[in-house]
């Protein structure tokens, strides 16, 4: 059995923002990793959004920082596969491919991932013209042909977002109205810079070493077009990733509900990043999510043991 204070599972940004915080506050730190460490942001080529780092950096480097400044401080990672967690009087039992963890607080920090259109060409362009975040890489393209996949609230939000950096964006739905609320589906509707194509699917991204064009398919007649382009931004949902965690309290959309101390309604359980419940989700705001949950852990260990925690 190996003991530890916070466990954390998950390696994004969140989770080693966690790390970092909670092996400096002298708790002994694990963190659980079944894939890549750095998360989402391991694929980022140029991150220029995060406060303070200028110019931009590699995301992969920048979460090789963020794991080598909380090893630093004496957080241990483990590339191990969750299977459960239970717990057991004051203490967590973590179940993992590579043995049983015991801790007196646990983070969840698993993320979300963005719902995939599953068509041919999205996989090979995915960062050479296909992105999931307007924020982060819509600037690379400004002044050119846009187009967004969906037709909810995230849709209309980025495309009206990317309607400032360019004035043709394409925002294409399945359907023949938007998902959106109603403010929001309305301020895309009388957007001069955003057209809408309704009743559409997308069934192809194509192109050479970057996007070029789209096939589009109208669901009502079956009638395919090709419609030229150099980014296609997809946003047809989140999937937040949960199965761990049943237990935990969840919204209407699956994502989990804290506090602002990032508690959870288990005592001791806590969830940062883009697992929760939360109106943002961006790298600062799973770095900050990561500290507060682990001051939250730190001062509940302080108060099992009695201590007063300053
Ligand atoms: P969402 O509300 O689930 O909408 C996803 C959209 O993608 C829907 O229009 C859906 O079409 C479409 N879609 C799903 N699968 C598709 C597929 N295979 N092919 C084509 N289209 C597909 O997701 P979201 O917009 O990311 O929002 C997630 C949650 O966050 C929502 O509760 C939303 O209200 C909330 N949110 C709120 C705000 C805000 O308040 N400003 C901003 C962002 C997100 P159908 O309509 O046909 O199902």
């Amino acid at each position: 059995m190996k003991e530890y204070d916070l466990v954390i599972i998950g390696g994004g940004v969140a989770g080693l923002s966690a790390a970092q915080y909670g092996s400096r506050a002298n708790l002994k730190v694990a963190v659980l990793e079944n894939a890549i460490i750095g998360g989402q942001v391991f694929n980022i080529m140029d991150l220029e959004n995060y406060p303070g780092v200028y110019p931009p950096v590699n995301g992969a480097d920048f979460v090789e920082t963020m794991k080598h400044q909380a090893e630093s401080f004496g957080a241990e990672f483990f590339l191990t596969q969750v299977s459960s967690i239970d717990k057991i009087g004051n203490k967590f039992k973590i179940q993992t491919s590579d043995g049983t963890f015991s801790s007196f607080t646990v983070l969840i920090a698993t993320g979300a991932s963005h719902r995939k259109l599953d068509i041919p060409g999205e996989t090979k362009f995915s960062g050479r013209g296909v992105s999931y975040c307007a924020t982060c890489d819509g600037p690379f393209f400004r002044n050119k042909k846009i187009v967004v996949i969906g037709g909810g609230d995230s849709a209309c939000d980025e495309a009206t977002y990317l309607s400032t950096l360019s004035n043709d964006v394409t925002l294409i739905h399945r359907r023949g109205s938007l998902r959106a609320q109603k403010a929001v589906a309305e301020r895309v509707l009388k957007n001069p810079k955003i057209k809408t194509i309704f009743n559409t699917i997308v069934t192809e991204i194509s192109g050479d070493e970057i996007v070029k064009k789209i096939t589009l398919q109208n669901v009502e007649t079956g009638v395919t077009s090709k419609l030229e382009c150099d980014g296609v931004f997809i946003f047809v949902g989140m999937i937040p990733q949960t199965d761990l965690v049943d237990m935990l309290t969840k919204d209407e959309d699956g994502y989990i509900i804290t506090d602002e101390e990032m508690r959870t309604n288990v005592l001791g359980m806590y969830v940062a990043g883009d697992i929760r419940n939360k109106p943002f989700r961006q790298i600062v705001t799973a770095a900050s999510d990561g500290a507060i949950a682990a001051w939250s852990a730190a001062k509940l260990i302080r108060e099992i043991h009695g201590e007063v925690y300053k």
